[in-house]
């Protein structure tokens, strides 16, 4: 499709500290599966739902930008760093969809351990008002069998061609073959003085050396 085109965005928000494999592969896969004009990658500036990353958002925005910069179809949206205070999905997905209008297919996709904690989220009931949501599954994680967020599964299951000719609230769960790395365990190798090598992008494992990244202070 081209920039001008009306087809669907896809919005996949995380820490991204670091970025890796496993985050690209399921950009990539979604976008090509769903067929989304664009994935954009939405990196968070204070993350409601954890620690402080102790890395700063700068840092981590440049990661994105050296893992991405020779993919198309994937962009950067660094919206949450340029605003203050903590960074509510909710508020982002209402200025995307302000800026796209009522009519574009909107995505916000993540994977399924972040979809079992939705009901903690700010605003979650309206989310769907705003956007669609996708959840890829995501190894050792189910999905719940009860409660809040069982019950919307249900009710706002949608199909991909539903995704792609209505603009939001639509849910669906995909199956996909997720890697299992996490920016848990690259954070532990490099402070433990292991490589994390071939688990994300070499340009990013390089820029974590230069800057210094996840060692002990
Ligand atoms: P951490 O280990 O610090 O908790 P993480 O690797 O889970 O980090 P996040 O930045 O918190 O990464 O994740 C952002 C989004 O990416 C979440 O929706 C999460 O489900 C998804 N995600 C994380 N790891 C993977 C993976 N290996 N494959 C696909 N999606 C992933």
């Amino acid at each position: 499709m081209t920039a001008a085109s009306n087809g669907p965005i896809g919005i996949f928000g995380g820490t991204f500290n670091p970025v890796h494999f496993g985050h690209l592969r399921m950009a990539l896969e979604l976008r090509e599966t769903l067929d989304f004009d664009e994935m954009r990658l939405l990196p968070c500036s204070l993350p409601p739902h954890k620690e402080e990353p102790g890395v700063s958002a700068q840092h981590r925005l440049e990661m994105l930008r050296l893992a991405t910069e020779q993919c198309p179809g994937l962009a950067v949206d660094d919206r949450e760093l340029r605003r203050a205070g903590p960074s509510y999905s909710y508020d982002t997905l209402a200025e995307i969809r302000a800026e796209l209008g009522p009519a574009r297919p909107l995505v916000f996709c993540m994977g399924l351990d972040s979809l079992v904690k939705l009901d903690s989220w700010y605003r979650w009931q309206e989310l769907l008002q705003l956007t669609h949501i996708v959840a890829v599954s995501r190894p050792g994680w189910r999905l719940p069998a009860e409660g809040a967020v069982a019950e919307l599964i249900v009710q706002a299951a949608g199909s991909a061609a539903q995704l792609a000719a209505e603009p939001a609230g639509r849910l669906l769960v995909l199956e996909q073959t997720l890697l299992p790395i996490s920016s848990t365990r690259i954070r532990a190798l490099v402070r433990e003085g292991r490589s994390p090598r071939y688990l994300l992008p070499e340009r990013v494992w390089q820029y974590i050396s230069e800057q210094r990244l996840y060692k002990a202070p």
